[in-house]
């Protein structure tokens, strides 16, 4: 495939559109087709001090593009790092060697998207100079690469971008296009062929991923002004609740708001917010009442039915717009709340309170189907020592590190690594039998081991080591979800006391 025309990219490290877009361009052989000029879709952005709603958006971006490139691994990083140290290095490169120069671009998406890492360290960036066969030039930018980054940045916050949206633009037909939807519908654009929308409706790389609003009643969608609302959220609309239930049964995703249309339904609007609030899937979801009038008695039978709000009158689409906004500002931060607190913050590992969460309901389920359930304790040895002698700060790092290399090993979806306490994981495996259990604890020990983390006062070993202990067994109900936690526990005392670095089963 050849490009038509010159296309201009203003890209970002910490946008997942542009990582993607970048990473399909490689795959696709057209990166070297393209200009690339280095902006900050956030210039504000500094490392390690996200805010909820930023984290939240960014947990949103990066689910969106998972969702339209799938084959694309992409992580979401805990923090929005300052890309301005990255720009400056590339700006610094760009007279040097052009080619290497995109070779680095390309590890420093990868070192961000895919490894985690903080490309706005200079160490970092450094290293990574060094990968791509290049001296470093520091981070000072020269004067005529300051006027440049000044004119690309200006350019791009100009009048034809949206800020915070990555653009591409065609230098030939002078035309923005804020991303596609499908990669299909972008090597469909390079080849040349017409668009089947306009690329203006195209806003693929709108920062929010356009929600689900499920409207239910005859005739609502006239009366909420739909075809305005469109533009902002993904508008379904069903005619009575069976309709609803037989939407929503075809979907992988809930809808993130429901509105129920009293005029048309009648009582049933009522009855089915009460039958939608008793499903447990559906106790986050907002779920609207539009009522004909202020009336206070119909206001307080919505409320006891469990609406999250009422509305009257939509007829106007941006108050009607502001209103549903709010109401889902309020429901994506509770489940981002909800997910945080499922999370360790240090190694980004579900925490403690989910692994009891799942293993009970793993013990419930493998108890039910008679298969056996597999968990693995593991413990860095002389971890005390780690933190006297190098210090927390090289401690954390250290735990950061062993928690990354284990999970790389772990393969089956339903396979759980948490962190359980201080420098203690644990391991869930469903559906294991001891062979299994013993393959995964030595996969475990061996990731570690790789990492060659050195550890000057540890007895077993002159690097980093674990101990491990496992359990298998096959749970029966009137046992106990925290026996076999208890029983890996035993055989981790076991491994400690035969002298550490090494794996015991119960
Ligand atoms: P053993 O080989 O018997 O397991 O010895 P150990 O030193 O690893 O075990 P011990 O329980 O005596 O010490 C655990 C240490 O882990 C103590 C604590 O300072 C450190 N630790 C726990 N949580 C964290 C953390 O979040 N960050 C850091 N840096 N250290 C932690
Ligand atoms: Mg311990
Ligand atoms: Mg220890």
């Amino acid at each position: 495939m050849t490009l038509p025309a010159d296309f201009l990219f203003y890209s970002d490290f910490n946008c997942p559109f542009c990582f993607a877009l970048s990473e399909r361009l490689l795959v696709m052989g057209e990166a070297g087709n393209v200009h690339w000029r280095g902006i900050q879709h956030m210039p504000a952005a500094a490392s390690h001090d996200a805010s909820l709603a930023d984290q939240t958006q960014l947990i949103n971006e990066v689910s969106v593009v998972r969702k339209r490139a799938p084959e694309i691994n992409i992580v979401t990083p805990g923090f929005r790092p300052n890309t301005a140290p990255a720009n400056r290095l590339l700006m610094n490169l760009e007279a040097q060697d052009p080619k290497a120069q995109s070779h680095l671009r390309t590890l420093v998406y990868r070192a961000y998207w895919q490894e985690g890492r903080d490309i706005s360290d200079p160490d970092v960036l450094a290293e990574l100079c060094e990968a791509a066969g290049l001296t470093f030039p520091g981070l000072e930018l020269t004067e005529a690469g300051e006027t440049l980054l000044a004119r690309w940045q200006q350019e791009w916050e100009g009048g034809r971008f949206q800020r915070r949206l990555p653009a591409m633009i065609s230098r030939a037909q002078d035309k923005p296009l804020l991303g596609f939807p499908t990669f299909d519908l972008l090597a469909g654009f390079f080849a040349g062929s017409a668009l089947p929308i306009a690329p203006e409706s195209l806003a693929a790389c709108e920062l929010k991923p356009r929600q689900v609003v499920l409207l239910v009643g005859q005739g609502i969608g006239e009366r909420c002004n739909t075809t305005e609302l469109e533009a902002a959220y993904e508008i379904v609309t069903v005619a009575d609740p069976e309709a609803a239930d037989r939407w929503m049964k075809g979907q992988s995703c809930l809808p993130d708001m429901l509105v129920l249309d009293a005029l048309s339904l009648g009582g049933d609007a009522f009855a089915y917010c009460t039958l939608l609030r008793q499903d447990a899937r559906h106790r986050q979801t907002s779920i609207i009442l539009l009522l004909q009038g202020a009336d206070s008695e119909q206001e307080l039978a919505a409320f006891d039915a469990g609406a999250t709000d009422v509305m009257f009158d939509l007829t106007h689409p941006k108050v009607c717009q502001a209103r549903l906004d709010l109401q889902l500002r309020a429901t994506r931060s509770t489940a981002l709340l909800a997910s945080l607190a499922r999370l360790d913050h240090l190694t980004e590992l579900p925490n403690r309170r989910e692994y009891d969460r799942k293993l009970e309901e793993e013990w419930l389920r493998a108890s039910r189907t008679g298969t056996s359930l597999s968990v693995i304790l593991i413990d860095i040895d002389h971890f005390k020592a780690y933190n006297d002698h190098y210090g927390h700060a090289r401690g954390d790092d250290c735990l950061r590190q062993v928690a990354k290399a284990m999970a790389r090993t772990l393969r089956r979806p339903a396979d759980l690594l948490a962190r359980y306490g201080g420098e203690e994981f644990v391991v869930l495996l469903p559906e294991t039998l001891p062979r299994g259990g013993r393959k995964v604890a030595q996969a475990l020990a061996e990731a570690v081991r790789e990492l060659q983390l050195p550890h000057a006062h540890a007895s077993c070993a002159d690097h980093v080591t674990v101990s491990i202990g496992v359990a298998t067994g096959v749970p029966k109900r009137q046992g106990a979800p925290r026996e076999l936690t208890e029983q890996a526990d035993a055989a981790l005392y076991r491994a400690k006391k035969d002298g550490r670095d090494r794996i015991r089963e119960a």
